[in-house]
């Protein structure tokens, strides 16, 4: 079976749907803390299973020798994700998975978001286990489902300068992971994943202003501005000082990144941040 975790979340959705496109749903295994949440995939024929990476005994038996596996990465900042991550990877050597893929952060990400992910791949790479590091770089998403405030404003407020990145859409990484999933020869790699183009948040700005109709201009601010805007927005502290922290990254280039990688995985272009805003403002 190829079995993916996460799979009701943004990510997994896509990876769900997209392999439903390549295999048979039967011989597709989603993994889910809220089964409702996964009710269209059950319909179409995909097995669900219940597991929460809170609760160890819930991975149990969960996979078989010869399953292909993919361990989206958790979502809970104020849990031990890295932990988490450890029991899905216990589960898996236990049952001797052919394939562990990992979604992961760039290597060049220095971000206190990125320690979870190289701890997690230690763990990976100690387990002996076949694997891939699927690097992801960051979402388009990030930014264009955010656009409500930006329209507000008539600005894009950042921290991170002139800095510049190379984001791709959530299904283009699906595709990658599905690839991946789907193909042969992929033991034991490091995939550094990221849209085709560096763009910078003026550039961003002007596409939305594009876009919209509206005058829309970038304005960089401090740290501790963006900081106290964030927080002032609702967002607690901690996540505040994340999100502060990958624009410090995007500043000093860390998610810029151009292997190629994701679309020699997926065999085409990746979709452009200019068509990811297109299609949020149109939506
Ligand atoms: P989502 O937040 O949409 O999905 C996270 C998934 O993890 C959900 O399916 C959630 O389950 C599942 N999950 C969280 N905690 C547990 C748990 N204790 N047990 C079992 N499942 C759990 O994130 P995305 O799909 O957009 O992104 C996938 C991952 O990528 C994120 O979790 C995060 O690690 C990372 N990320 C990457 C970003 C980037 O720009 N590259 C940006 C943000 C996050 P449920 O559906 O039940 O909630």
């Amino acid at each position: 079976s190829i079995v993916v975790t996460g799979a009701t979340g943004h990510l997994g959705r896509h990876v769900v749907e997209q392999l439903l496109e390549k295999v048979p749903a039967d011989q597709i295994t989603a993994v889910v803390r809220t089964p409702e949440k996964a009710a269209d995939f059950a319909e179409r024929g995909v097995r669900i299973t219940v597991a929460d990476y809170n609760f160890p005994e819930t991975f149990d038996g969960l996979f078989t020798a010869g399953d292909k596996v993919l361990l989206i990465s958790g979502n809970e900042v104020d849990r031990d994700r890295v932990a988490q991550h450890k029991v899905v990877l216990g589960a898996a050597k236990a049952a001797d998975v052919a394939l562990l893929a990992y979604t992961s952060a760039p290597g060049t990400l220095t971000a206190a978001l990125a320690d979870d992910h190289r701890a997690t791949e230690e763990a990976v790479l100690a387990s002996g286990l076949p694997y891939v590091l699927l690097r992801n770089g960051w979402y388009h998403e990030n930014y264009t489902e955010q656009l409500a405030p930006v329209l507000e404003h008539g600005a894009v407020v950042h921290a991170a300068g002139e800095g510049r990145l190379t984001s791709a859409g959530r299904a283009d990484y699906a595709a990658a992971a599905v690839a991946v999933l789907t193909g042969e020869g992929h033991e034991n790699k490091t995939y550094e994943l990221s849209g085709d183009e560096a763009w910078g948040f003026a550039e961003f700005a002007a596409e939305v202003a594009r876009h919209s109709g509206k005058e829309i201009v970038y304005t960089p601010v401090s740290v501790e501005a963006y900081t106290g805007i964030l927080t002032g927005a609702g967002l607690p502290e901690p996540v505040a000082a994340i999100f502060a922290g990958v624009d410090v990254s995007i500043e000093k280039g860390e998610l810029a990144i151009l292997t190629g990688d994701l679309s020699r995985l997926t065999g085409r272009p990746a979709i452009t941040v200019a068509e990811s805003i297109a299609a949020a403002l149109k939506g």
